[in-house]
């Protein structure tokens, strides 16, 4: 009996021996977006501070030396899904420089390009992939004309970890070329450049297969489900936010961490991605088998917040780009005393991009005044929401409701210059629908901010169909009035190059407005410049745009319109009922 259990007992255990070996176990850190959040931020719900590169770093080296230190223990990969560039006054200033420095000092095992890595056209982004100590990936993109993004960017790299070959395959989404000025380069389809990549790996021997690019959510989604050979989706763009069980701050969960997809065949491949900001560190905990299958997956980001220390080399590294930035820094151009939210407005309109587009009006209107008796001949101004990178929270010390110029280029960093376009009602309207069009295959950068409208949205209806109402206020008027947009009038309007060119999808703008004036002016210097001559504003939300029915919007938001639509709609059918009912009664009375 005894000698029967023991041989059971030494049977089990060499089974579990057995497959325990044949298993490969990874650990896979990841985050996108990180938007040149080199130092920490207080995006968050009470202001704490969150994120910077010195908590990320903390992250990855502490992952790492436990996987050395342990034997036995899970190899570690860190992998980067793009869009480092552009979102802070460090970035503005510092440009590809500060990107490869903090990149090469996170030593990422691969990362894949962004859109935003174009921002400073191929001459912005060739220094960066030359410095970079790093693979850099992407798979859709024809680089024939572009040498030194060719010799640098390569479509896949196979990692030997731990003995086991693990291919990488990066991927862009082809909107960049909307977005960016991407020179004489071409990007594709990504499935079909992913699938013709799997191919190739599976000729080197190689099975287990990550795609690493910056997409989107919904695409990541699609190469999870149409490549069959894809074992996991590493994706960036829509900085998404998976998670599992109560969310930790105030980011709304899109859906659990990972996201599954389910092949036809049956296979389950999980999707994820990390938010953005460095707010989060997405980690997953991966085991594949002998032929590359992978057999189990779990894990759940890691919120980067003040329970993490940040890292000692980053935070001397950031000492030696500070004096630049503190130039900017130093230099007050006004006071505001709310808080300038700038993380809502691609969903709804926000104060920061209220400020921003009146900045637009004002500069028009104080330089053409003398044009007429009337108080401006642009009452208008829109701006993608996209083009305000993040907030100023001026109200916490040392600032004291002091805005400076580095908050300002910062936040607006683009410097995109004003342009006076007149359009059609009908063009005005569709530029609305099309800053409303996305159900999540974009970032929503596209969603319009806007002065001297008035837009209610509905996005229970589909794309194309959900202004519900539009309002425009008059310029040639002593006072200005809100009246509904006409489709056959002309209304002149203030906005930026960017959109003038079709930046983010706006092709009405592009194909349909008829430029008036090229202004002097950039979005950033309009802003720094309402500041200055202001002194002291209090930008404010103000129904300029109520929209219902968002699927991001977290439900504490004071908007329940979903619900005061419904009940509108059932007092209505409540109406008809009593009345149905009374008929019904007095029809039985007369009887
Ligand atoms: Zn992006």
């Amino acid at each position: 009996m005894n000698s029967v259990l023991t041989t059971y007992v030494i049977g089990l255990l060499s089974v579990m021996v057995m497959s325990a070996e044949e298993e490969f176990k990874m650990t896979i850190l990841h985050n996108n977006d990180m938007h040149a959040r080199f130092e920490q931020t207080t995006e968050s719900k009470h202001g704490r501070y969150v994120g910077g590169f010195g908590r990320v770093a903390t992250i990855v080296k502490q992952a790492r030396a436990e996987a050395a230190s342990r034997n036995g223990s899970a190899p570690v990969l860190y992998l980067n899904a793009g869009d480092t560039y552009t979102g802070t006054i460090w970035f503005s200033v510092h440009r590809w420089k500060i990107a490869a420095r903090f990149l090469n000092a996170l030593k990422p095992d691969v990362t894949c390009l962004g859109n935003h890595e174009f921002d400073d056209g191929i001459s912005g982004l060739d220094p960066f992939v030359t410095a970079a100590d790093f693979p850099i990936v992407a798979a859709n993109i024809d680089f024939r004309n572009e040498t030194v993004l060719a010799a640098n960017v390569k479509p896949h790299v196979v990692l030997n970890v731990e003995g086991r070959k693990v291919g990488i395959i990066g991927y862009l989404t082809p909107e960049t070329e909307l977005m960016a000025t991407i020179g004489n380069i071409r990007i594709q389809d990504e499935v079909t450049a992913i699938r013709r990549e799997c191919e190739r790996l599976k000729k080197e021997g190689v099975n287990i297969i990550i795609a690493l690019g910056h997409s989107g959510f919904k695409t990541d989604r699609r190469i999870a489900e149409e490549v069959k050979d894809v074992d996991l989706v590493i994706g960036g763009h829509t900085n998404s936010f998976l998670w599992n069980g109560p969310p930790p701050d105030k980011e709304k969960p899109e859906d659990t961490y990972p996201s599954r997809v389910v092949q036809k065949n049956g296979k389950i491949v999980p999707v994820v991605q990390a938010y953005a900001y460095t707010k989060y560190m997405g980690k997953l905990d991966v085991v594949f088998d002998k032929e590359g299958t992978l057999v189990r997956f779990q894990g759940q980001p890691i919120l980067l917040d003040e329970k993490i220390a940040q890292d000692g080399e980053m935070l001397a590294l950031l000492e030696e780009f500070r004096p630049a930035v503190d130039k900017y820094n130093k230099q007050v151009v006004g006071r505001t005393r709310t808080y300038l939210n700038g993380e809502t407005c691609r969903l709804r309109e926000c104060n920061f991009g209220n400020v921003l587009v009146d900045s637009f009006v004002d500069y028009v209107t104080t330089m053409y005044k003398a044009e007429g008796s009337y108080w401006t001949s642009a009452p208008i101004a829109i701006v993608n929401g996209g083009a305000i990178r993040m907030s100023i929270n001026a109200s916490i010390p040392p600032a004291n409701g002091n805005i400076t110029a580095g908050d300002i280029l910062g936040a607006v960093p683009f410097r995109q210059q004003l342009v006076t376009v007149d359009m059609l009602g009908k063009d005005l309207l569709a530029t609305l629908e099309l800053g409303a069009r996305s159900d999540g295959e974009t970032s929503r950068g596209e969603f319009l901010q806007v002065s001297g409208l008035k837009v209610v949205y509905d996005f229970s209806r589909p794309p194309g169909g959900r202004v519900v109402s539009a309002k425009a206020r008059c310029g040639r008027c002593y006072v200005p009035t809100y009246s509904p947009v006409a489709p056959d009038v002309s209304y002149r309007l203030v906005t930026t190059g960017f959109l003038l060119n079709g930046g983010d999808g706006h092709t009405v703008v592009r194909d349909r407005a008829i430029k008036v004036n090229l202004e002097d002016q950039d979005d950033s210097e309009a802003l720094r410049r309402y500041f200055q001559f202001y002194r002291v504003l209090t930008p404010q939300e103000e129904e300029r745009i109520v929209v219902y029915n968002h699927p991001l919007l977290p439900p504490e938001e004071e908007y329940a319109p979903a619900s005061a639509i419904r009940i509108e709609r059932s007092v209505g059918l409540n109406v008809i009922l009593t009345l149905l009912l009374i008929m019904y009664q007095t029809i039985n009375i007369s009887k």
